[in-house]
């Protein structure tokens, strides 16, 4: 019997116990990676070790890896106008997002509004790689920016043909591949992407650590996005957060070791926790089924359910799922992604993600569907869960 069980696992990972372990080593060092002597000079070796480790996760180089502090603000340290690649140094004409983009994509980062094109996605959740195509005719020097995986839906976005249509377009490709590793492959060759945006937390490493990787060197970023003491190779000054980037690096290792059985194990029990949800309401809709979605994702909605009261009712349960995604200021919001989708308001407003990981258990999908029986029970009821 487990007392809790943890479904938000896009919301965030626990830390894998490789990354605790390396993690309690890395605190004891002493030295500033910057330090010429000794003490910095290990600190160094594990900092460049780590970028290895996470280099090796995308199939990338090392020296094509800046550390940042997450997701977020490798989003912004790639969505700058200021990219220069061997063949153009001139600014890039136009940011082209789609509509499902993650907030820290949605607002442009360094591009002014002006810049800044959005692409529908179609009703399955995927962007409409047409309408893009129709943008890049448009556009002059664009950069798109799209997800790999969508952290709401769980769609699989089709990153690499956005790719080809882009490059064919003169354009130029960033993505965020946040809820990627760990779930599904994420070789920035094979995606096709010039830059591509990862987050310690998602995988099994500690908050507060990611990174932006560059497929080559010919791409250059003139302008840092934080400036002092020169880090990261210029981009992004600030002493380097040893301990959280060695953590880092050690998830990263045990993803590209674990991935390919995890994802297929986490697969094995949503299809079980789906199978159930709809044995249970006949009635639920599963969002971008009909796409190819990550294999630890289901986000779905009952007419007449309310999220925020649903979330609860399942976390006194003992169950922790989320209401779309993760917002700081703890309010919910309408899902901008499911609105995109031209879902009605009537199903958005109910909409509960749940997020597997790789220490979910046949047990925690039992308890989750005897904790949906008694609010599906209560729902058809008319009460407690109802808005
Ligand atoms: N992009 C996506 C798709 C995400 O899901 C998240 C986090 O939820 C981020 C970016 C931001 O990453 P971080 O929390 O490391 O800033």
């Amino acid at each position: 019997m487990v007392d809790r069980s943890y479904f938000d696992w896009n919301a965030t990972a626990p830390l894998r116990p490789q990354a605790v372990a390396a993690l309690a080593d890395a605190l004891t060092v002493a030295g500033n990676p910057s330090s010429v002597h000794a003490e910095g000079r290990a600190a160094r070796r594990l900092v460049e070790r780590a970028r290895e480790q996470v280099a090796a996760l995308v199939g990338a180089e090392p020296g094509n890896v800046f550390f940042t502090s997450g997701g977020t603000e490798a989003n912004m340290l790639a969505l700058t106008p200021a990219i220069e690649t061997a063949q153009d140094k001139r600014p890039r004409g136009r940011l082209l997002l789609s509509a499902i983009e993650h907030s820290s994509v949605r607002t442009g980062g360094r591009f002014p509004a002006a810049m800044v094109e959005d692409v529908p996605v179609k009703a399955d959740g995927s962007v409409d790689l047409d309408a893009l195509g129709a943008a890049l005719a448009r556009a002059a020097r664009p950069l798109v920016s799209l997800m790999l995986a969508n952290n709401e839906t769980g769609v699989v976005q089709p990153v690499a043909e956005a790719a080809a249509i882009t490059h064919a377009a003169g354009g130029l490709v960033h993505v965020d591949a946040v809820q990627g590793p760990g779930r599904m492959p994420c070789d920035i060759a094979a995606l096709g992407a010039d830059l591509l945006t990862i987050s310690a937390h998602k995988l099994g490493g500690p908050k507060g650590v990611g990174a932006l990787v560059r497929r080559g060197d010919a791409i250059h970023f003139p302008e840092p996005l934080i400036r002092g003491g020169g880090q990261e190779r210029g981009l992004r000054a600030g002493t380097e957060n040893v301990a959280g980037i060695v953590a880092f690096g050690a998830a990263a290792d045990a993803v590209r070791e674990q991935c390919a059985a995890e994802a297929e194990r986490m697969r094995t029990l949503r299809e079980a926790l789906e199978a159930g949800l709809r044995a249970i309401a006949p009635d639920v809709v599963i969002f971008g089924e009909a796409a190819q979605r990550l294999p630890n994702t289901t986000l779905f909605a009952v007419e007449g359910m309310k999220a925020e009261t649903a979330v609860i009712a399942f976390d006194l349960e003992g169950i922790a799922v989320s209401s779309g995604a993760a917002c700081s200021s703890g309010k919910v919001q309408p899902s901008h992604v499911l609105a995109a989708m031209g879902v009605s308001p009537a199903l958005l407003r109910g909409a509960v993600r749940v997020s597997l990981g790789w220490t979910t258990t046949d047990a925690d999908v039992e308890c989750f569907l005897a904790a949906w029986r008694k609010l599906a029970k209560a729902l058809s009821k008319g009460h407690s869960i109802a808005a």
